[in-house]
């Protein structure tokens, strides 16, 4: 039987528990580890192929194992359908790469993951794909670049190192007058942020970070609010709903919808899986979809401890004499200190910047002094992990770039785990004390 549950911290535990995994299903979800499945007819297996039938064929497609995952993130956000790909990097190209084709555009936020950046800027911009990069600062920005072309907006709810919180409501009003769905990646705040109650169409995560939670394994997902009308901005979204040559002629928007399973539920992540997850082949393995799964049912735990731990060592630092400037969610003041309120109830994030008196000296002192914190450009660790960008995530960046960025030159980044609180407070202090 199904469990029944509504409240995400259930659904970190029990989502994805209809998914049909034998007579006798196993409690914990296990690993299915093979490429292939055997198929009961031919029939069986033309109607798999053609969409009219649920089934697995091949694990670059679907695989029990992932299925759970995606139904279980899908869950915990309140979406209606998710899709696991191989890396969050995968879960950003296939989300963006499923709406535009060259000649067409995107407008995206310019406070982005730099791997994100590049991909935006140079990759897609290969592809004939144009990024028009926009302030979130304001909302109307996203607006003002849009065109015919524009097939979606893009941002992610809490950008690093610069700690600014997404106006994801009112972007995600303007996007539906606008007739573009908002995609965001809300990698740094899962559980914590539920964009999809903001008005956000389209999630994307690096499960490689929070969701799974201890640096083992890369994974990404994308996760679909079943809430965009592609069929009412049809001149749009030619993608969408007009027949598809990649896969018979299919149209996404009417395609699929008598599968029982979660591939009925959202035709953008059947067009994702069924394009470009079978030409691009970026799955998941099923070993990390486990590893992931193992992460994400202590999901709602671990984010809890990082907010209250981040929020105890953002006012430490605050008033620590060497410190020149802290950035923390919990400091933001006027419209942002109100959306922070609004947005996260209470739960700052797990991240924390700050900038030391000295400059990129003072900076890397105190890095190589720290004995709990790990010297990892990585986070989402349950581990708490110290970053100097000016010497490393953003050292190839000119000055200016960096400062745009946020980044200075004493900057320092620390992704706060779950540690005890008073181990890491007498770690940094330390740290201070030996620069
Ligand atoms: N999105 C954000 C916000 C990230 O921070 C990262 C990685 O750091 C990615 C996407 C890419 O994820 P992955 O490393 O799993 O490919």
């Amino acid at each position: 039987m199904p469990k029944d549950f509504s409240r995400a911290e259930s659904a970190a535990v029990h989502g994805g528990s209809h998914v049909r995994l034998g007579l006798t299903p196993p409690v914990t979800t296990p690993i299915f580890q093979t490429a292939a499945y055997e198929l009961p007819s031919t029939a069986a297996a033309a109607g798999i192929f053609d969409l009219l039938q649920d089934g697995h064929a091949y694990t670059r497609l679907n695989n029990p194992t992932n299925d759970v995952l995606e139904e279980r993130m899908a869950a915990v956000d309140g979406a209606a359908a998710g899709l696991a790909v191989a890396s969050g990097q995968a879960a950003v190209s296939l989300a963006l790469l499923n709406l535009c084709q060259a000649g067409d555009n995107l407008v995206s936020s310019n406070e982005l993951y730099g791997g994100t950046w590049n991909l935006l800027a140079n990759t897609f911009a290969r592809f004939g794909i144009e990024t028009r990069f926009v302030s979130p600062d304001d909302p109307a920005n996203f607006a003002a670049a849009t065109d015919a072309r524009t097939r979606c907006w893009f941002g992610e709810t809490l950008p690093n190192p610069r700690l600014r919180l997404f106006p994801v409501e009112e972007v995600a009003g303007l996007a539906e007058e606008h007739g573009v769905p908002l995609v965001l990646d809300n990698t740094m705040l899962p559980y914590v942020l539920r964009p999809i109650e903001f008005g956000a169409h389209v999630l994307v995560y690096s499960a490689t970070k929070y969701i799974g939670g201890h640096g083992s394994s890369l994974g990404g997902l994308i996760l679909d609010a079943g809430t965009f009308d592609w069929e009412r901005h049809a001149d749009r979204h030619p993608l969408m709903t007009t027949p598809d040559p990649a896969h018979g002629g299919v149209v996404w928007t009417r395609t699929g919808r008598d599968l029982d399973s979660a591939l009925g539920r959202s035709g953008y992540l059947l067009k994702a899986r069924e394009t470009l997850l079978r030409d691009l082949g970026p799955c998941l393995s099923p070993f990390n979809a486990f590893l992931l799964l193992q992460g994400l049912e202590t999901l709602p735990l671990r984010m809890r401890v990082h907010g209250e731990n981040s929020t105890r060592v953002a006012g430490f630092l605050q008033e620590h004499p060497l410190v020149e400037r802290v950035v923390h969610p919990s400091l933001a003041e006027g419209e942002e200190g109100a959306r922070v309120r609004r947005y996260l109830g209470g739960n700052n994030g797990p991240l924390v910047q700050f900038e030391i008196k000295g400059g990129q000296e003072a900076g890397s002192r105190f890095i190589e002094a720290l004995r709990l914190f790990s010297h990892v450009t990585n986070i989402g660790d349950v581990r708490s992990m110290a970053t100097h960008p000016a010497s490393t995530t953003h050292a190839q960046l000119p000055e200016a770039q960096q400062l745009a960025a946020g980044v200075t030159r004493g900057s320092v980044r620390l992704a706060v785990g779950v540690e005890h609180i008073d181990d890491l407070l007498a770690d940094l202090d330390q740290a201070l004390k030996a620069l």
